[in-house]
């Protein structure tokens, strides 16, 4: 039996290889910062995929053959990774000016009493269905203001069961199903379930800017599959599978596009979710734009690899973006993870507003008639922008944008948008927020046609 001063000495030996971790931590640090001087001046790139791949396969394969469990490895590794850099003076680089770094703008100046057309907000101008109002009035005056079920409420649960029935012949189960505050909670809630810190997931660019923000604000890394104006805006399955790492756990996948309106192929979205299926990534589809689609879009109820997350909201196709209320479907023991944080930051999404959501799933012919709106919107926006030289542009398939790209190859669209708020009046958001596109920038369709057309008009007299 091992006695009290054996316990001591343990400890004491437990303290010791503590210390000796750290001192080779600090030794890691000064061989690191060598590497960055020597990087420095010879001009070389400070970070190389290719090395952090390597040292991740060494870590994982160490740790198998140490009996130590991987993810930790990974972890750990990305923790020393950070430090090495931070050593090396090397800083995550900042967009230059994201989409609420815009609206925050635009709102101080339209305070000071200013009018400006605003096509930088990625939110529809519609009314909300008036069924909706009337339930969330309705539903206050009856005190449905109290706390409430973490998952949501049993009416919204199975409203949403008919909902994908009605549309996907696809009938999910209750444990199936989540209500969330907004689409943007059922992303990250999702990231936050499936990733780690050490962990990568890739995302296709260019896109809503939040997959990254939330990849990296729960320790994982973010992969970008880059696609480009002349491409089609299309990422390719090989380049797809190129991308996948051996610390990748999930991609997200996200049409109709924000920005671009791309929707690519059902064919190609099965065979971009069965590579991920395959290395056992999770794959999270966005589908908030989903009625806003003008060519068939594919949904991840088609494939339905074995790990899959589908987050929408009511947010888009019912212009409902502050009720914050939208959702998320998938596994059983997935949702319930995602449940926990929900529970943990928020309890539950008001039952008024829940009730209201209801309603909504009842609104078909309010989502067509929007849909709609937005298709007369395309093609009024396209005529404008063909009249304008400098610039190109894809039409979008689906969403509530364009993503026109500037002829010029030297453009700045973040010193134009600045420009253009202080010359014209009008806002918009610069590429670079979506990824590293300064050549580009994002219309939203959320305002009258009028507006629209007026808005673009200036755009092109300040390019002119
Ligand atoms: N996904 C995408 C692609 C979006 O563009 C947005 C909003 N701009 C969201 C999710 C989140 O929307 P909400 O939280 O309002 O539902």
């Amino acid at each position: 039996m091992e006695s009290k001063e054996d316990l001591k000495d343990l400890r004491e030996e437990v303290a010791e290889t503590t210390d000796q971790i750290f001192k080779l931590v600090a030794r890691r640090d000064r061989l690191a910062k060598r590497i960055g001087e020597i990087k420095t001046r010879g001009s070389l790139p400070m970070e190389s995929d290719t090395v952090e791949d390597a040292l991740f396969k060494r870590v994982l394969d160490d740790c198998r053959e140490l009996g130590l469990d991987q993810r930790f490895g990974a972890k750990l590794l990305s923790m020393l990774i950070s430090e090495s850099k931070k050593a090396q003076g090397i800083k995550a680089a900042q967009p230059l000016i994201t989409p609420m770094m815009m609206m925050a703008k635009a709102t101080e100046i339209e305070r000071q009493g200013k009018k400006l057309i605003r096509l930088d907000v990625g939110e529809p101008d519609f009314h909300p269905p008036k069924a909706v109002l009337d339930a969330v009035s309705k539903a206050l005056y009856s005190f449905k203001t109290y706390y409430t079920v973490g998952r949501g409420i049993p009416e919204l649960l199975e409203a949403l069961q008919g909902y994908f029935q009605r549309r996907q012949n696809y009938r999910p189960d209750e444990k199936q199903l989540m209500v969330t505050p907004g689409g943007r909670f059922a992303v990250y809630a999702a990231l936050a379930t499936t990733l780690a810190e050490g962990d990568s997931a890739i995302v296709v660019e260019p896109n809503w800017p939040a997959y990254k923000e939330g990849i990296d604000y729960v320790g994982a890394k973010a992969i970008t599959v880059r696609t480009t104006l002349e491409d089609g805006w299309e990422a390719s399955p090989e380049e797809v599978k190129a991308a996948i790492r051996p610390n990748t756990k999930a991609i997200i996948l996200s049409y109709p596009c924000n920005p671009t309106g791309k929707i690519i192929g059902k064919s190609m979205f099965k065979e971009i979710v069965g590579i991920a299926d395959e290395a056992g990534l999770t794959v999270i589809s966005d589908e908030i734009y989903n009625d806003y689609a003008y060519k068939p879009c594919p949904t991840i109820l088609e494939s339905l690899p074995k790990k899959y997350i589908l987050t929408s909201s009511f947010s888009k196709a019912w212009s409902m973006t502050g009720f914050r209320v939208g959702y998320a479907l998938g596994p059983p023991e997935t949702i319930s993870r995602m449940l926990k944080v929900l529970g943990l930051m928020i309890t539950c999404v008001p039952e008024f507003i829940q009730l209201g959501a209801v309603k909504a799933l009842d609104s078909d012919r309010e989502v067509a008639r929007n849909s709609k709106a937005v298709k007369e919107r395309i093609e009024a926006v396209a005529a404008e922008l063909d009249d304008i030289d400098g610039l190109e542009y894809n039409r979008p398939d689906g969403s509530i944008y364009f993503f026109p790209q500037a002829v010029d190859e030297k453009f700045d669209s973040s010193a134009f948008a600045m420009r253009l708020i202080e010359k014209k009046g009008v806002t918009i958001s610069p590429g670079t927020g979506f990824g590293d596109y300064p050549r580009c920038f994002r219309i939203s369709l959320g305002k009258p046609k009028e507006t629209l057309v007026a808005g673009v008009r200036k755009i092109g007299e300040l390019l002119a």
